[in-house]
């Protein structure tokens, strides 16, 4: 699974990854180029929690005002992704020059201009740098490891590792049962699992957790 926050349109599998210990030449500009015309901004369940918790509104009433509900063609995995201002086209947290959850902002927006690529069975990570890189140029670049820590990816890493392979677990389920007369019942219930049934007032990780574990028989049943 590949958080793509790209705008270029390039193979991302083709690019190189770098290392913990690599740097890259990069610093960020505040352009703001990376929130108009946003359009492709996929959220994950914790992106969605984190945004929730930030505007102190339920998941569900947070994705029905600012996302769209879209079931993904390849993966047939229900998603939501950020709409964007009707007038501006522009991200609508963007305010100003500067991002209002800036503390909550989704994983692809932290991430940018990397990218994260999590392979679905050993739960690696790795980074890649989108090119063209945007921002100015740095004597000595950055340190991948530090760049990370700075924006907080790594302490969130173990749970989008978990989520992408979750994720494509339920994948391959519902693409097996894409001709079942249960299909959408079970979208919707995946759904929730994934994004709608949490507690603001707790963590995320245990709720992802126990949601999957109630959710898998549920499954089983529905689309036996
Ligand atoms: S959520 Fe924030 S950082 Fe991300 S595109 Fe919107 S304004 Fe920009
Ligand atoms: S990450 Fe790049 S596009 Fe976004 S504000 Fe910084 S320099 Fe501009």
């Amino acid at each position: 699974m590949t958080v793509e926050p790209g705008r270029s349109g390039e193979n991302w599998d083709d690019l190189p990854r770098i290392a913990a210990g690599d740097s890259f030449d990069f610093a960020c500009a505040g352009c703001g180029g990376c929130c108009r015309g946003r359009r492709d901004l996929v959220l994950s369940g914790y992106d969605l929690y984190r945004i929730a918790r930030r505007l102190g509104l339920s998941p569900r009433i947070v994705a029905g005002a600012f996302c769209k509900s879209y079931l993904a063609p390849q993966t047939l995995l229900p998603a939501l992704r950020l709409t964007p201002d009707p007038r501006t086209g522009n991200c609508r947290f963007f305010e100003g020059s500067a991002c209002a959850i800036h503390a909550a902002r989704p994983l692809a927006c932290a991430l940018y201009p990397l990218g994260q690529s999590i392979d679905p069975v050993t739960a690696k990570i790795e980074y890649y740098v989108q090119t063209p890189l945007c921002g100015v140029q740095t004597d000595g670049g950055r340190v991948l490891n530090d760049y990370l820590t700075d924006a907080a990816i790594l302490d969130r890493a173990g749970i989008d590792a978990r989520w992408a392979v979750v994720c494509t677990r339920l994948s391959e389920q519902l693409q097996a049962a894409a001709d079942h007369p249960h299909f959408a019942a079970a979208v919707k219930r995946v759904e929730r699992a994934l994004y709608y049934d949490y507690e603001l007032g707790d963590d995320f990780y245990p709720q992802f957790q126990q949601n999957i574990e109630i959710l898998q028989p549920l499954l089983e049943k529905l689309l036996a």
